[in-house]
């Protein structure tokens, strides 16, 4: 098969929409477009069936007993940012404390640096080299005015896997509340509400296939009373998301899950093997690379990689046929290196010399030996200048 370029393995950025997801959604853009909380006409009562489906199915694929626990949002910062600031709004404390980890996602980072400012307490805790957090570590920042635990199921840029079930249990006992963010883990692992004890769970859609926009959270039903809104307005979503729900967007999210959960654990397989076989190639032809991130514990396509003796904004800059993301971020003016990448250990110049390679379902063979080939040319022609120019100097 002929390699279409440029090749895209940016799959945790976002992944393109299943052709499937867009079929399943078109109809309700163009025939059955009514709104779900139109109660008087036959518009109405179609978009409240769909949306009572999507919401089931969705409520299936993380082992949730109760549809009503799964409320759409705009998409998995939506989510993140509903728990922080709702959590704390609804708390009782004067002084309310969360506990969260190095390597979050910015949208669970940020809200907790606002939260922070406005008086809340916040403990961020390590990581260890391979990116893990641990539980026990958790439990001993327990304090009395801990209200919220978050911790990611599935890290974004090391695909690493945090061990959730253990920290819902000690939240569980200790009586507080625990949040995921399962942005990544959705549809690529089992998931479980049950089995990790989470009270909220964060989803979105366009990491697995399905329409950007739209994302769900999952609240279990006994702590409904603890959050307190973002919005207000027509009482949509048990009251705790007011806003018109994207029906189109909902149904293509449930699709793409349904999908997922078809395709599991065949999909899996495949993916980790591609991604095998990229880190195989790279390792028998460069020395001088690592992995960045536990090398099991981990999203099947994830590969995230450090290249020693090259710089990064070139590395980067190479790869005009691969979309592909960097170990540094951009802000506003200058790049910094990655937080996760930091939080491992890596310095801040390694950290930038690294790649996130995101393999996902509609890659191919032929794809990844292209990369494969293409990395290795690209860092021994980055390392042999490198090399010239400081011999240059002496
Ligand atoms: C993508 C992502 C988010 C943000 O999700 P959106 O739906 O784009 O808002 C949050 N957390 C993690 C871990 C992610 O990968």
């Amino acid at each position: 098969m002929a390699i279409e370029f440029p090749i895209y393995l940016d799959n945790h950025a976002t992944t393109r929409t299943d052709p499937r997801v867009l079929a399943a959604m078109e109809p309700y853009f163009t025939q059955d477009y009514g709104n779900a909380s139109s109660g008087s006409h036959v518009f109405g009562w179609r978009a409240e069936e769909a949306l009572q489906l999507a919401r089931e199915r969705l409520a299936q694929a993380i082992g949730a007993e109760d549809a009503r626990e799964i409320l759409f949002t705009s998409g998995a910062t939506e989510s993140n940012n509903t728990v922080l600031f709702g959590a704390v709004a609804a708390s009782e404390k004067k002084t309310p404390h969360l506990i969260t980890v190095a390597t979050e996602h910015r949208s669970v980072l940020d809200p907790c640096r606002v939260l922070q400012e406005r008086g809340a307490r916040v403990t961020v805790l390590p990581v260890d080299a391979g990116g893990l957090v641990d539980p026990e570590a958790i439990a001993c920042a327990i304090e009395p005015d801990t209200i919220l635990v978050s911790v990611m199921l599935a890290n974004n840029e090391i695909g690493v896997l945090q061990p959730v079930e253990k920290i819902g249990a000690i939240c569980r006992e200790a009586g507080i509340l625990f949040h995921t963010d399962a942005a990544q883990a959705l549809g690529k692992t089992q998931m479980s509400v049950e089995r990790m004890q989470a009270d909220f769970v964060s989803l979105s859609a366009h990491k697995c296939y399905g329409p950007k926009g739209i994302g769900a959270l999952y609240l279990r039903n006994v702590v409904r009373r603890k959050l307190q809104p973002l919005l207000y307005g027509g009482g949509q979503e048990r009251g705790l998301r007011s806003g018109t729900v994207a029906v189109p967007l909902a149904v293509g999210f449930a699709r793409a899950v349904e999908l997922c959960a078809q395709a599991m654990p065949g999909e899996g397989r495949k993916i980790w093997e591609l991604r095998e076989r990229l880190w195989q190639r790279l390792q028998a032809s460069l020395d001088g690379i690592s992995l960045n991130g536990h090398a099991l514990r981990r999203l099947p396509g994830n590969l995230n990689v450090a290249f020693e003796g090259v710089d990064g904004a070139a590395l980067l800059a190479a790869f005009s046929k691969v979309a592909l993301s960097s170990g540094s971020a951009c802000h506003s003016s200058a790049t910094e290196p990655s937080h996760v990448l930091l939080a491992l250990g890596l310095a801040p110049a390694l950290a930038k010399a690294s790649l996130r390679f995101g393999i996902g379902r509609f890659n191919t063979d032929e794809e990844i030996d292209w990369v494969a080939d293409h990395v290795i040319e690209v860092v021994r022609t980055l390392r042999a200048k490198r090399q010239g120019a400081s011999s240059a100097k002496v």
